[in-house]
Formats: C-alpha cells, sequence, structure tokens
C-alpha cells in the first residue's frame, strides 16, 4: 500500500498519517521531519534546507527526491508507506512514479485533505512540535498531558519557526503555487480522493479509513 498524503501545511496529514502508519504498520514518510532531523544535527543538508525553510519556500527538488529515494530503498518500506509531504511539486511527483515504476509499484491513491486557509492560520500558529519524534500538539484543542512536553518521549514542545503568521502566509501560497497542481495530476490519473479536513480528528480518520478502503 503506497499513498501519498496530499493538502495545506496544518491540514492535520501528518496527525493522520502518524495513526494510520501505527494502525496499518507501514511506516509515515515525511519529507519535513526527515529534514528538521538534517537540522538537529547540524548536518550539511540541514544547514542548506533551513535556509528555505525558515522562509516558508520550498527546499530543492533533488533534495527531497534523494531523502525519499534512500528512505524507500529501506526495509521497513516493503510491504509499504505513507507519503506526508511529498512530492510537493510535479517534477517530485514524477520523479516519485519513475522511482516506483523501476520497482514495478505505483501510488495506489492520493489522500487530499481539503480545507480553507482561515482555518488553517489559527492551527498552526497554536501548534506545537516534538522536534524528536514529530509530534504535534495545539495549545487549544490538544494539549499535552504535560504542559510543554511531549507524551511520547517527554520532549520538550517547541513552537517550530515556520509556524509564525508571516511564514505560514508563505507556506499556504507556496501550496496554492507550486503544490495544488498535484491535485489534477493525480485525478488524471484516477487516484485522488479527497475527504473534508475541517472535521475532528476522529471523523477525519473514520473517513481516511473509508477512502482507504473502498479504494
Ligand atoms: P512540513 O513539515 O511538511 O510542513 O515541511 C516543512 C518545510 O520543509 C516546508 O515548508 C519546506 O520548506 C520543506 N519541505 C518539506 N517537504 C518538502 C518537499 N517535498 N519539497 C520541498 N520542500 C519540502
Amino acid at each position: 500500500m503506497i499513498l501519498v498524503f496530499l493538502g495545506p501545511p496544518g491540514s492535520g496529514k501528518g496527525t493522520q498519517a502518524k495513526r494510520f502508519s501505527v494502525d496499518r504498520g507501514i511506516p509515515q514518510l515525511s519529507t519535513g521531519d526527515m529534514l528538521r532531523r538534517a537540522i538537529a544535527s547540524g548536518t550539511d543538508l540541514g544547514k542548506s534546507a533551513q535556509e528555505y525553510m525558515s522562509k516558508g519556500s520550498l527546499v530543492p527538488d533533488e533534495v527531497v527526491i534523494g531523502l525519499i529515494r534512500e528512505r524507500i530503498a529501506e526495509s521497513d518500506c516493503r510491504n509499504g508507506f505513507i507519503l506526508d509531504g511529498f512530492p510537493r511539486t510535479i517534477p517530485q511527483a514524477q520523479a516519485l512514479d519513475a522511482l516506483l515504476r523501476s520497482e514495478a509499484l505505483k501510488v495506489q491513491a492520493a489522500v487530499l485533505f481539503e480545507i480553507a486557509d482561515g482555518v488553517l492560520v489559527s492551527r498552526l500558529t497554536g501548534r506545537r512540535t516534538c522536534l524528536k519524534c514529530g509530534a504535534m500538539y495545539h495549545v487549544e484543542t490538544m494539549r499535552p498531558r504535560k504542559s510543554g512536553v511531549c507524551d511520547q518521549c517527554t520532549t520538550e514542545l517547541v513552537q517550530r519557526d515556520d509556524d509564525r503568521e508571516e511564514v505560514i502566509r508563505k507556506r499556504l501560497a507556496v501550496y496554492h503555487d507550486q503544490t495544488s497542481p498535484l491535485e489534477k495530476y493525480y485525478r488524471e490519473k484516477g487516484i485522488l480522493q479527497s475527504l473534508d479536513a475541517t472535521q475532528a480528528p476522529d471523523a477525519v480518520y473514520a473517513s481516511l479509513s473509508r477512502l482507504v478502503s473502498s479504494g
């Protein structure tokens, strides 16, 4: 099962991907998490990615394609995986198709998390993230058990640099400009499935489970 989760920042695709990954026993591959880990470890890749990420721009295609190429070759991906935040441009989608084709594989479904921009700004400004395990919380709607600390790994939660309002607006513009053309790309392949991402997390998860089992 190879799934692409598509949607603007803050649409809940990361949260849903984590839950789906645990339930189905297939890994969640988040290029955003991979890049944040590279930044935290101070690698050259992390240093160059940070310049783009802090401004809300996309990291160059060849960098993220390289990360995904290496990651999907790992053994835990052999029964499938969920791509969360990749592809984000048409060239990335084409590179993914080529990579999968060479292994006689293909994307089973691209799930579009539909939600209006207005809702996203408040979701993202209140978001708090664990940079160690990638878990996400919200200061009002999804609080951790202990304030400021990750429930899963007890690491201190932070507000991501790019979850500040001016950067959020840029990320949304980048989404509409560079990523939303993927909706047409996957619709034309007959594998686009949309869900209403304004619903509460459990309801979104129920929609997701229905879509994937009927797809
Ligand atoms: P995310 O955690 O998915 O919201 O990603 C955070 C940031 O990482 C984005 O705003 C981009 O700067 C960068 N990034 C993550 N995934 C990609 C991708 N597939 N292509 C380019 N840049 C990416």
